[in-house]
C-alpha cells in the first residue's frame, strides 16, 4: 500500500511558518487547513466554535484550545458524535500521517500536519 505515504510533503517548521503567514497572515486563527480524508477546510475560528459546544481537557486538567487542534485535526473531530456536522475523526498524527511533516529545531521530534487550503479556499 504505497499510497499511504504518497504526497507527503517535509517542510523546516521556519518554512512551514512562512507559507503559513503568505497565505493567510500572522493571526494563526485565521490559517486553514483541508481534511485529506473528507476535504473539509476550517480555520481556527471553527476549532474555536466546535470547543465551545464540545469542550476538551487534558489528562493533566487544562483546556484543549483552538490553536492545539488546528491543522492537526479535522474539525469533525472537535465537534464530536456519531455523525458530525462537518468533517470527519482524522488526525495528522497516528496511522495516517501528515501529509505535511514539519521538521522542528533542537532535534524535538516532527509534527505532522494536513495541507494549507489552497488560496480559493481560503477565498470562501
Ligand atoms: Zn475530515
Amino acid at each position: 500500500m504505497t499510497a499511504l505515504n504518497t504526497g507527503m510533503t517535509t517542510l523546516t517548521h521556519n518554512d512551514w511558518r512562512a507559507a503559513g503567514q503568505d497565505l493567510f497572515g500572522s493571526d494563526l486563527m485565521s490559517w486553514r487547513f483541508a481534511c485529506p480524508a473528507c476535504g473539509d477546510v476550517a480555520n481556527g475560528h471553527d476549532f474555536a466554535a466546535a470547543l465551545s459546544e464540545n469542550p476538551r481537557t487534558r489528562l493533566d486538567g487544562s483546556v484543549v484550545q483552538a490553536l492545539d487542534l488546528l491543522g492537526s485535526w479535522c474539525v469533525g473531530r472537535a465537534i464530536g458524535g456519531t455523525e458530525p456536522t462537518r468533517g470527519c475523526d482524522r488526525t495528522a498524527y497516528g496511522l495516517f500521517r501528515g501529509p505535511v511533516r514539519v521538521t522542528l529545531p533542537d532535534g524535538r521530534p516532527p509534527m505532522f500536519s494536513f495541507r494549507f487550503a489552497d488560496t480559493a479556499q481560503a477565498a470562501r
